[in-house]
């Protein structure tokens, strides 16, 4: 963007460029500054200490009280859990996948979220795509579908197909894994509750190779022992919420959130420990230098929010709405797709709300453009957590994207083994806080939003 037309952009906009000052101080606050090694010790504790955080898990529970605590020695205002119920509780077992004619082969298998338990062998039908299960009889067969990646709604609907295809009498299910890369890397997720036969994810390596034998008309005979099983009763869980109180305001609310649970494997780092370290500082950030300079203290309270059970569908997000229908949010924002330094400039603020507070949005990332952080912004409801509370009552919504949030990084280690905090690089979560914390300063003080 030319200079001419940014500051036009800034002036159309008025009183949001009164706000770049606020935004480099917090920037390099957070970046080079007091709060630059926190994030990522935070981080580091909570995922090495803890371990990875599923739902119905007592790493989870554990985690949960950790960072209450933390945030309770932060100073942060109204630190509390709000109870989630009605959760589903699913636990992986030792499963096992193995072919046993023409030759013995062990696979690298991750069941599906709700797949059930079951022991099957059987012959398998193998199809490079989802869509030619019609021209071809798998009554009775294990079903392989070998989809390449095409992107992550995709396979997402893949996870659900044993769902349709145990209906009409497969006796099983075995999935690529939704891995734009792969080094034998296995994905989980949700999808096969409500299903009546085992689903397994496997590597697309194996995958692959069982479509080539397949076509080479080999006769192939798999063997599975699923252990992995939904118990018969709910579980539950907690959001964990924390807030700055609004001096002015304080009953208008700025939510910035990210979600606490994960998968049982890896260390649930990059989905979504990150994010819950970024929302972390970006609040510490505001809260330290309100302290030296009141300039710095919001008008409106700015909440955090930490939503469980997101994995299995925003259930924590959905129960959150329900319990604060009455709570005047005016601006809701999560980061769940990779707490990454935005560095390239496809790094995005997907939103959703009016053209008139689109376009504040717009000067806020100009803002951070202009301080090294690019930013632009795209019209999109794909909002995750935050769209359950956002869609329903018009609230604005933003969902940062960073360049390294898409298919070409973030999906390849998203719900699986290799979710270690090593994913992330010097600089990730510090700049990410620094995007939420600029984002949540300027809404939290415009005098008209
Ligand atoms: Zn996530």
């Amino acid at each position: 963007m030319s200079a001419i037309l940014l500051s036009l952009l800034v002036l159309r906009v008025g009183s949001i460029s009164e706000f770049s000052w606020q935004t480099s101080r917090l920037i390099s606050h957070l970046t080079n500054g007091p709060e630059t090694r926190e994030p990522l010790r935070f981080l580091e504790e909570l995922c090495d200490d803890y371990g990875p955080r599923q739902v119905g898990s007592k790493n989870l529970e554990k985690a949960i009280d950790f960072v209450v605590k933390t945030l309770r020695n932060d100073g942060f205002d109204n630190v509390h859990t709000e109870k989630v119920d009605d959760l589903p509780y699913w636990i992986r077992g030792e499963d096992k996948v193995e072919m046993i004619y023409p030759r013995h082969h062990k696979f690298n298998v991750l069941a599906v979220d709700g797949s059930p338990s079951g022991f099957v062998e059987a012959e398998v039908v193998v199809v490079r795509s989802y869509g030619d299960l019609t021209r071809i009889s798998y009554s009775g067969k294990i079903v392989v579908i070998a989809e390449p990646y095409y992107n992550y709604g995709r396979s997402w609907q893949l996870r659900s197909a044993a769902r349709v295809l145990g209906d009409r009498g497969a006796a099983a299910v075995l999935l690529a894994s939704a891995a734009p890369l792969s080094l034998y890397t296995t994905h989980t997720g949700s999808g096969a509750r409500g299903s009546r036969i085992p689903s397994l994810s496997i590597t697309t390596e194996e995958a692959e190779m069982l479509a080539r034998m397949y076509e080479r008309k080999k006769r192939i005979v798999l063997r599975l022992d699923v252990r992995s099983r939904e118990m018969p009763y709910k579980t539950s869980s907690r959001n964990v919420v924390f807030e700055i109180k609004g001096s002015k305001k304080p009953k208008e609310v700025v939510l910035i959130s990210a979600h606490i649970d994960s998968w049982d494997v890896g260390q649930g780092a990059v989905d979504d420990g990150g994010g819950i370290a970024s929302i972390r500082s970006a609040m510490r950030a505001i809260r330290e230098l309100s302290i030296e300079d009141s300039r710095f203290r919001p008008e409106r309270t700015i909440r955090g929010v930490f939503f469980t059970a997101e994995e299995q569908g925003y259930m924590g997000a959905r129960a959150y709405d329900d319990a604060h229908k009455d709570d005047n949010i005016i601006f809701a924002a999560e980061t769940d797709m990779g707490a990454f330094r935005p560095r390239l400039r496809n790094s995005t603020f997907r939103f959703m709300g009016d053209s008139r507070q689109q376009r504040k949005i717009e000067a806020i990332a100009a803002q951070l453009t202009a301080n090294q952080i690019p930013m632009r912004v795209n019209y999109s409801d794909a909002q995750g957590d935050v769209y359950n509370l956002a869609q329903p009552r018009n609230i604005p919504a933003v969902n940062f994207v960073p360049d390294k949030g898409d298919d070409n990084f973030y999906f390849r280690y998203h719900h699986t083994a290799a979710d270690y905090v090593s994913v992330f690089e010097e600089g990730d979560l510090e700049y990410t806080a620094a995007v939420f914390a600029s984002l949540a300063n300027v809404i939290a003080n415009q005098d008209r939003w």
